[in-house]
């Protein structure tokens, strides 16, 4: 056996005995509600304590990240998370009393959610403390023990995970799991009560392959190319500055970032005109300034570099906007803002999510046009839509699908605890946050209580003249 195979079946062997651990735990004895708050609690406290480590942390990852965009998109939604789980767990865990049909009374019924056991989350690198924690959190207010595989592409994360759940709980009820995709993949084929994945539809696909051997059930949290809509009539400023904070935000690599933008074909300058203004305000200078954070690693510089060029070679105009023509490589890791314009439906900026600061503009003349336009492409995980006429806002919220819809802005669907997260079709399936993930984390078990005085014991063989009749006034002819 080769040293390689060797290490391999060390590791696999390792990650197998940490997940048998992990599930005798889940087996034994069910979560009480005191343990779930008290366990959400010590995670509270944990994040407020190490905040500037993990600020740290990830910038470092990314070669440079916005503090402001840790503090606002990593950090805010998982406390908001942890304090909206805490604040209504009771609620949530509380038996749910249904009425029945008369046919049964009195008889009585209720819902109860019960911890599926081991759960295992596979998460993105783009937000690491929030993809990692946000389903652990909901799978802790279920009840359930977790296991995290953080992804590779942000290192330094992935170990600020592993530290922080290893000095708070126990390995056989929370657990990090570090590792490249190799480790990912054997991570995905192990038989837990519930899987999520968060990544690409691509190996979004492989994942639930793998899970399916174990009937594991998936939650696929996965990407795409989510549209803004701007009405002719809306103000070109306003929607241009949510849709570019939207777009650069993280340098773009957020899996709700506006994709493309579509506006009438009469207002293209314009939007091209104000956006150059905008981003020139909102970041002055590229690399010499701590708010425009960094591609991830240099191979997604050079994706996002052939995008581009690729959208050039097939007609498209490009407009860089880097006001002090600072020098932008893969070195630095520093991508300009890209406007693109012209671009052919079937270049690969069109086809591929871009998942960078790269935005192209496809224009339309009427909005049903628009309309469809998205509908002719895979659901997206959001789309966004500029319009202050409440009618025509409800006329495209009926005749368009997506993951989710922020109307009049970017982004705010996402990490509000009391709004369901999850894409449609190819951009996934299931969803979490708040209740959500409560709900996904658990079985939803139906129990009826029978009473001692119920009559439908009468419609039991041998039948006779009582069960017929008896039949016939409940079926009612
Ligand atoms: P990716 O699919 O390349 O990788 C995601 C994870 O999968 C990594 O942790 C990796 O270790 C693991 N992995 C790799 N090969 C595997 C295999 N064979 N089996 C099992 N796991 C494997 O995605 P990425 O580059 O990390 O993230 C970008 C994508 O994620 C984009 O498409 C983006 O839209 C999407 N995303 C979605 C959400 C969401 O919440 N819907 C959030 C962030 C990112």
């Amino acid at each position: 056996m080769s040293t390689a195979t060797s290490e391999a079946c060390v590791q696999t062997t390792d990650l197998r005995r940490r997940f048998e651990a992990l599930r005798g735990a889940a087996r034994k004895a069910d979560l009480s509600y005191r343990d779930r708050v008290d366990a959400l609690r010590k995670l509270e406290q944990a994040l407020l304590r190490r905040k500037d480590e993990i600020i740290q942390t990830i910038s470092a990852d990314f070669n440079g990240r916005a503090a402001e965009e840790t503090l606002a998109l990593d950090l805010f939604p998982t406390l908001n998370e942890i304090r909206y789980a805490v604040k209504n767990l009771k609620d949530w865990m509380t038996p749910r009393s249904v009425s029945l049909g008369w046919q049964f009374w009195p008889a009585r019924a209720r819902v109860q959610y019960q911890p599926l056991g081991a759960v295992g989350v596979l998460a993105a690198w783009n937000y690491p403390l929030f993809l990692g924690l946000a389903p652990v959190i909901g799978a802790i207010a279920a009840g359930n023990h977790v296991m995290l595989k953080p992804s590779e592409l942000a290192p330094r994360s992935a170990d600020l995970l592993a530290s922080l759940i290893g000095e708070l709980y126990s390995p056989e009820f929370v657990t990090v799991v570090t590792g490249d995709g190799k480790v990912a993949a054997e991570f995905s084929a192990l038989p837990f009560d519930h899987l999520l994945f968060t990544g690409s539809t691509r190996v979004g696909r492989i994942v639930m392959r793998a899970a399916s051997e174990n009937l594991t059930p998936v939650t696929l949290e996965l990407g795409g190319k989510s549209p803004a809509l701007i009405h002719p009539d809306f103000a070109i400023q306003r929607a241009a500055e949510s849709i570019l904070a939207g777009k650069l935000f993280n340098a773009g690599q957020t899996c709700v970032a506006p994709d493309y933008v579509l506006v009438s074909e009469n207002r293209l300058s314009e939007f091209l005109d104000t956006s150059q203004r905008i981003i020139a305000r909102m970041y002055p200078r590229l690399v010499d300034n701590p708010d425009y954070t960094r591609i991830i690693n240099a191979a997604h510089y050079r994706r996002l570099r052939e995008l581009t060029d690729s959208a050039l070679a097939r007609g498209s105009q490009a407009l860089e906007v880097n006001p002090a023509s600072e020098a932008c490589d893969e070195t630095n890791r520093v991508f300009p803002p890209t406007l693109l314009s012209h671009v052919p439906d079937d270049a690969d900026v069109m086809q591929e999510e871009i998942f960078g600061p790269i935005l192209p503009i496809v224009t339309y003349n009427r909005l049903n046009e628009a309309i469809a336009y998205i509908n002719a492409r895979p659901h997206p995980l959001a789309l966004y839509y500029f319009d202050d006429n409440s009618g025509r806002v409800r006329y495209l919220l009926d005749h368009t699908r997506a993951g989710g819809v922020t109307v009049n802005d970017c982004m705010f669907h996402v990490g509000q605890p009391c709004l369901p997260f999850g894409g449609v079709g190819p951009s996934g399936m299931g969803q979490y946050h708040g209740f959500d993930g409560f709900a996904t984390f658990s079985k939803k078990k139906p129990v009826f209580l029978q009473s001692r005085f119920t009559t439908l014991g009468l419609m039991r063989p041998p039948y006779g003249a009582t069960a017929r009749r008896l039949l016939k006034f409940i079926i009612g002819r």
